[in-house]
């Protein structure tokens, strides 16, 4: 990454994020191009990074948006991203969620249950409309990623099997407010092979035909996202490949393809900043202690994540030593036996490919704010979301001390 952190470090103070919007197109626009055989919509899922200006940078591109809450679909729409290109899935939406994309009449809504279909058909009806769905189905393929990130099994709480997608397809085909666009798949995220994907979207087109011999016609088949990004020597599918084998299952069909990458149009575009504030040694124990925690960037602590760490001094001795934030959890560190240089207070570190998934999962925990997020386009840099103030984070508290 071209970035000079330490000038942004002085402009915009530590811990903050930085996002190269230049790569970010980058990665839409190869993506994009790789399936330019077909029609394809790209639904950017929004839950990798919901910064306003990110979605907004997307959608000057093209994309769509695949959203898991209502908010997010409001995001999407809200930076000009048209409601024929808003998917909403999740395993759990809430009625109310439910009525409002119906009543900004988005692409379609992918249900991931047959009482879910239910809850939609009643609601669809209760305001006389016929609602767009797909199916999500659960190819039972493990992706070979991370359990937690892993969603294409059985014992996974997403989709449905085959079976019952069928008889969900019946129903409504059979209903006067359903009315079947999509079927939907989407095994799990960080993927690096592709063998399982190819699997899984095979499965989907078989029933694709299958369903049209029932004289059910999709005019959309979402293969969900999970494309993997570098964190630290992975391997990447091409996405040529990639598209390849997605339409060589294709043969036959006259379908949309819809594709819902989160974390490689955004993963690597993203660095996470913050400063030393103090080294210490316990027994035999080296600690770097910095300013940024796992409130802003938990994936080491939730998945045993790494990210690459750069300290950016001179010092050319590196020893062992464990990267951690001041919260109070011994869950709260960044990398832990990690070969790093003697530190100075105020010294810079920055944790790479922090563009998805981080920002997102951030929270107040020990009252510390979010912290800033700031773009850089075309070489110049901008503050996209505002640094916390102890003020943000008591202002729904407030009201109500008594
Ligand atoms: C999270 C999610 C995605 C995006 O996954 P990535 O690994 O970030 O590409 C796509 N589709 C659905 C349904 C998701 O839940």
């Amino acid at each position: 990454m071209n970035i000079d952190f330490k000038e942004l470090a002085n402009k915009y103070q530590t811990p903050y994020y930085v996002y190269d919007f230049d790569h970010i197109t980058t990665q839409y626009e190869s993506l994009k191009g790789a399936f330019k055989a077909r029609k394809s919509l790209i639904a950017y899922a929004v839950k990798a990074n919901s910064n306003l200006s990110v979605i907004k940078h997307l959608a000057q591109l093209g994309a769509g948006a695949d959203c898991v809450s209502i908010g997010e679909v409001k995001r999407a729409l809200k930076v000009g991203i048209v409601p024929y290109k808003i998917i909403f899935s999740g395993v759990g939406k809430i009625d109310s969620e439910i009525k409002e994309a119906l009543e900004l009449d988005i692409l379609m809504i992918n249900v991931e249950s047959a009482a879910e279909l239910n809850r939609v058909e009643t609601i669809a009806k209760e305001l006389d409309k016929k609602a767009r769905i797909s199916i999500r189905v659960n190819p039972n393929i493990d992706p070979q990623t991370h359990p937690y990130i892993s969603t294409g099994l059985h014992e996974n709480k997403f989709g449905v099997d085959i079976d019952t997608a069928k008889r969900m397809y019946i129903q409504c085909k059979n209903s006067d407010n359903l009315d079947p666009v999509g079927i939907h798949c989407h095994i799990g995220s960080q993927l690096t092979e592709l063998t399982p994907i190819k699997e899984s979207v095979k499965i989907v087109a078989d029933l694709v035909r299958n369903l049209s011999a029932l004289n059910i016609d999709l005019s959309f088949i979402d293969i969900g996202g999970g494309l993997g990004i570098v964190y630290d020597d992975e391997v990447l599918i091409d996405v040529n490949d990639y598209a390849q084998s997605v339409l060589e299952t294709m043969f036959g069909l006259d379908i949309t393809i819809v594709c819902e990458p989160g974390r490689s149009l955004v993963g690597n575009s993203g660095a996470f900043v913050s400063k030393v504030l103090y080294e210490k040694v316990n027994g035999s124990k080296r600690f770097i202690i910095v300013d940024g925690a796992m409130n802003d960037l938990i994936r080491p602590a939730l998945y045993n994540a790494s990210h690459k760490v750069e300290v950016l001094n001179d010092n050319k001795e590196f020893t062992d030593c464990n990267l951690v934030g001041p919260i109070c959890e011994s869950g709260d560190f960044f990398a832990k036996n990690i070969e790093l240089p003697q530190t100075e207070h105020n010294d810079l570190v920055v944790l790479y490919s922090a563009g998805a998934y981080c920002f997102t999962m951030a929270s107040n925990y020990n009252t510390r704010g979010k912290v800033a997020e700031i773009a850089i386009e075309d070489g110049k840099d901008r503050l996209i979301r505002k640094r916390e103030t102890f003020e943000d984070i008591i202002a729904l508290e407030e009201e109500f001390i008594k």
